[in-house]
């Protein structure tokens, strides 16, 4: 008897074609309880086209003076949205627990070795299992650091320790440091340099920027092919320093770009590890460092993620101070 502009939205069934009809016919199952609405909110899919909507549902019952069924009132809201955060939630929970399992098992794993057989190993074996243990504990950290980074993101109580920073020499060492994992990894990348021959001075958090830079990097590496090469730039234009960091790797598909800086996202079913908060923590640094990260991709063919952030010298900020 009613069908309203939401109803239409939501169903995507316009009035014309809802009216005068039964529920079951226009919406291809039925909403009403047996207990009538007494068991209060109810949770259930519909389908809108190929999509599956959810709906929170609340239904009433209108009774005559007899105390007959005369009609019912249903009230529904699209919690699609609500559901998809809260699936992407329970995934992490999932992707993190494997994600800390995994050094954990190596580190327990490589200690027990030790301990057990002390004395069989040749020195050089002894230190072959002591630095899986320290990278494993690394790996370990640098999650557990994920971990703290999104909960005061959340909180908004990040605290920056802006200082004068050579962003040339940071991106080297970000780079040496790469070059470095990808040694003991074995994954065969190339890492190309692009720095001015003059030093890129910015008044910036240098960890947050550190961790903003070794995240793009992960990333590239991650998502591109053994032996790819991937290129970190640096330059200054006008009052702006540009990073960007780029790879030959799967690319991101035009209507995935603006997700994945989500909390959590990540495209497909990720069979590559991660979890899926890497850029929505980078996102949140760099714009506390007053930049903004983007960026270009085709399917494919490979990523390439920019930062620009103020350059700001010490002289210039005292004067703006
Ligand atoms: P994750 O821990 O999953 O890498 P991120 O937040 O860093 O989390 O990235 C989110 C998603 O964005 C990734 O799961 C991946 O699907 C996509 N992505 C990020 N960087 C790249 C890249 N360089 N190339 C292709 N896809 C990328």
């Amino acid at each position: 008897m009613l069908w309203n502009a939401a109803a239409e939205r939501i169903t995507g069934v316009p009035s014309e074609e809802a009216l005068g009809r039964a529920v079951p016919e226009v919406l291809q199952r039925e909403l009403r309880s047996e207990s009538g609405g007494a068991a209060g909110d109810r949770l259930l899919p519909i389908r809108r086209g190929d999509n599956e909507v959810w709906l929170s549902l609340t239904e009433a019952v209108m009774r005559d003076p007899a105390g007959e069924t005369a009609g019912r009132i249903f009230a529904f809201r699209d919690i699609s949205a609500e559901r998809v955060v809260e699936q992407m939630r329970s995934d992490f929970v999932s992707t993190v627990s494997h994600e800390l399992r995994a050094p954990l098992t190596s580190i327990y794993g490589f200690a027990a070795t030790l301990l057990r057989e002390d004395g069989q190993f040749e020195e050089e074996e002894r230190n072959v299992f002591l630095t899986y243990i320290e990278s494993e504990a690394q790996r370990l950290t640098t999650i557990v650091d994920k971990l703290l980074s999104v909960a005061r993101l959340d909180a908004g109580d990040l605290q920056l320790e802006l200082a004068p920073v050579d962003v040339r020499s940071l991106v080297s060492e970000v780079i040496d440091h790469a070059r470095e994992e990808e040694r003991v990894d074995g994954g065969g990348h190339e890492f190309v340099l692009d720095l001015p021959d003059a030093p890129l001075p910015a008044r910036t958090d240098s960890d947050k920027l550190r961790q903003v830079l070794l995240n793009l990097v992960d990333n590239a590496v991650r998502f591109s092919p053994e032996g790819g090469t991937v290129t970190v730039g640096a330059r200054r234009r006008s009052e702006t320093i540009v990073l960007s960091v780029a790879d030959q790797g799967v690319g991101i598909p035009d209507n995935e770009q603006e997700r994945i800086f989500s909390k959590f996202y990540r495209v497909g079913d990720a069979q590559t590890g991660g979890t899926g908060v890497g850029l929505f923590i980078a996102q949140g640094l760099v714009s506390a460092l007053g930049g903004r990260i983007t960026v270009q991709s085709t399917e494919g063919r490979g990523s390439s993620f920019i930062v620009e952030l103020p350059a700001r010298d010490g002289e210039r900020v005292e004067v703006e101070m």
